[in-house]
């Protein structure tokens, strides 16, 4: 079987739905594949947003609670609250409302549907579907296939620089309205959150696999101490975890009529690890850059999508990246609270200038 689109995109997270949308709603033909069975799921996310892709969580079922700030903790026991607003939503619900949105535009969607080659030559990429292997043609890739991005590895890019999670999702005493971050030599590398979603909580861990091989024994021993202090239950209704890269922008963003975004395009944030908002925001200009190229025959959009996204986002995470340096080689001596807070987005000594 053959098909032909003149966009081809790779995976339905949130830049991958958002860059199908953008590139139908100008009148492409537009395919997504996602090997997923059900968009979304399994939730690999602590499901905050900030505020200003608000607009992307009014579907019914999405939003699940309004964030006012974050208590950040340090090593000494010192906590400070700082005004960090933002949402809680259904992270699989997000992702399937944009998914639907693309449908909305015209995009086709297949599910269960996994990119095993690609030969960039010919615009061609084989897929494994429920009925077999497929070919399809494209005139533009759009690569939003995550941190482990298969279309990289067919290119022989290198793998993206990640640090790995555990999360559990657990029953709250009572709901919260901040979000809750402990940074520890527990968690080498990283941090620990607790993410409030109505009477249940996202409570995670990040670290650098360089410095520790064990996210279990420190998350449990969080865990334990919130049972110990009321404030969540000894349940955990669900395990998840994930890869988050770590390591700022590729090194190129466009390969000919290939464009990275979101995760495979290493938009997260180094510190935080936050995506979501660029995954969605990246997806949108490649979808937009993809109809300027084909359609309007600007040969300049490609270039013109990466520089938007340099001039976005280098400033923050080259920021990010030298904390992130810092903080790796101090924690090879122990960090007390105030490396801390250089190296924690909550508190003003992190956006001064590194020396
Ligand atoms: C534990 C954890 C907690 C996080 N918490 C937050 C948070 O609270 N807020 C935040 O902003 N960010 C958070 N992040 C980061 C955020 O989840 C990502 O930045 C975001 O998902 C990036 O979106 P994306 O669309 O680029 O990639 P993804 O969401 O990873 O989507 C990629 C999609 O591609 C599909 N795919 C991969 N390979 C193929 C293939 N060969 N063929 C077909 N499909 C394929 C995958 O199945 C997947 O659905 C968290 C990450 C983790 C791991």
């Amino acid at each position: 079987m053959l098909k032909q689109v003149d966009v081809l995109v790779v995976g339905l997270g949130p830049a991958g739905g958002a860059a199908a949308s953008a590139a139908a709603s100008a009148g492409l033909s537009v395919l997504a594949i996602e090997r997923k069975h059900q968009i979304g799921v399994p939730v690999q996310c602590a499901e905050f947003i900030p505020l200003p892709i608000g607009r992307y969580a009014q579907t019914a079922g999405v939003l699940q609670q309004r964030i006012s700030g974050m208590t950040s903790h340090l090593p000494t026991g010192l906590n400070a609250t700082s005004a960090l607003p933002g949402l809680m939503v259904d992270r699989a619900a997000f992702d399937q409302a944009l998914a639907q949105q693309a449908v909305a535009q015209g995009a086709e969607l297949w599910g269960e549907c996994r990119l095993v080659r690609l030969d960039a030559q010919r615009c061609c990429a084989v897929v494994n579907t429920p009925t077999g292997a497929t070919e399809i043609t494209y005139r533009l890739l759009i690569a939003a296939d995550g941190p482990h991005s298969s279309v990289a590895a067919s290119l022989n890019l290198p793998a993206l620089e990640t640090v790995y999670s555990r999360q559990y999702t657990v029953p709250l005493h009572k709901p919260l309205e901040n979000t809750e971050v402990w940074l520890s030599a527990d968690f080498p590398g990283g941090y620990a959150w607790l993410f409030p979603s109505g009477m249940r909580a996202n409570l995670g861990a990040g670290a650098d696999k360089r410095f520790t091989h064990d996210l279990k024994q420190p998350l449990d021993a969080l865990h334990h101490s919130l049972i110990e202090q009321g404030i969540v239950g000894a349940d955990i209704i669900s395990l998840t975890g994930g890869l988050i890269p770590v390591g700022g922008l590729r090194a190129e963003l466009v390969l000919g009529n290939i464009l990275f975004v979101g995760d495979a395009a290493g938009l997260t944030h180094p510190i935080t690890g936050a995506g979501i908002a660029a995954a969605v925001a990246s997806g949108e200009l490649a979808g937009e850059a993809a109809a300027h190229y084909l359609q309007e025959h600007q040969r300049e959009a490609l270039v013109d999508y990466e520089n938007e996204i340099r001039e976005r986002y280098t400033p923050s995470l080259q920021h990010a990246l030298a904390r992130r340096r810092q903080r790796d080689e101090d924690w090879q001596t122990g960090m007390n609270d105030a490396q801390h807070r250089q190296a924690w987005i909550a508190f003003p000594e992190y956006f001064e200038e590194v020396l």
